[in-house]
C-alpha cells in the first residue's frame, strides 16, 4: 500500500509545493512547527535516510541546503534545524525518507525544542563503542 508521500508525490493527495524535479519534492508541512517548516524528500520510495542511495540522498540534502538557505535570507530565520527521523524507534510517522527543514526565529521559542539528555557513560566502555561503530565503515 502507498505511504502519503508517495500519494502527494503521485498527485493522489493534495499539498503545497515548495519545490520539485524529476527526484525530489519539497512541501510545507502540514504542522508548520514553525513557519516556513518544510520537508524534502525523493520522489522514489525508500524507506527512510537509511535505505536511501547515495545519489539520491545527495539530491534531497542539496534541495534541503537550498531551502534552509532561502528561509535565512528569505523568510528571515536565524537558524535552521534539519531532521530526518529514522525508524519508529527514532520518532518516524511517515515511513518516507523526508528531511525536516524548520527554520528558527527565536532562540527557545514555542513548538519545538530538542532536547538532548546525557546518559551515565561511567558505565559504557566508549573506546570499544567507537571501534565497534568505526569497524562497521571499513
Ligand atoms: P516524521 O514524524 O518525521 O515521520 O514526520 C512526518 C511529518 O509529516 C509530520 O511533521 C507531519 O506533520 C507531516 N505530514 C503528515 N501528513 C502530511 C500531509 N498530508 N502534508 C504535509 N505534511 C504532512
Amino acid at each position: 500500500m502507498k505511504d502519503i508521500f508517495c500519494k502527494i508525490i503521485d498527485g493522489e493527495i493534495p499539498s503545497t509545493r515548495v519545490y520539485e524535479d524529476d527526484d525530489v519534492l519539497a512541501i510545507l508541512d502540514i504542522s508548520q512547527i514553525t513557519r516556513g517548516h518544510t520537508l524534502v524528500m525523493p520522489k522514489q520510495h525508500y524507506d527512510s535516510l537509511l535505505s536511501c542511495p547515495k545519489e539520491i540522498l545527495t539530491k534531497v540534502m542539496m534541495i534541503a541546503q537550498r531551502i534552509g538557505q532561502a528561509e535565512v535570507s528569505i523568510l528571515g530565520a536565524k537558524g535552521v534545524n534539519y531532521l530526518a527521523n529514522c525508524g519508529e524507534a527514532a520518532g518516524q510517522t511517515v515511513p518516507h525518507f523526508h528531511v525536516h527543514v524548520i527554520p528558527r526565529y527565536v532562540a527557545g521559542e514555542g513548538g519545538f525544542r530538542l532536547e538532548m539528555k546525557s546518559q551515565d557513560t561511567s558505565k559504557m566502555n566508549l573506546p570499544m563503542l567507537a571501534k565497534e561503530i568505526g569497524d562497521a565503515l571499513k
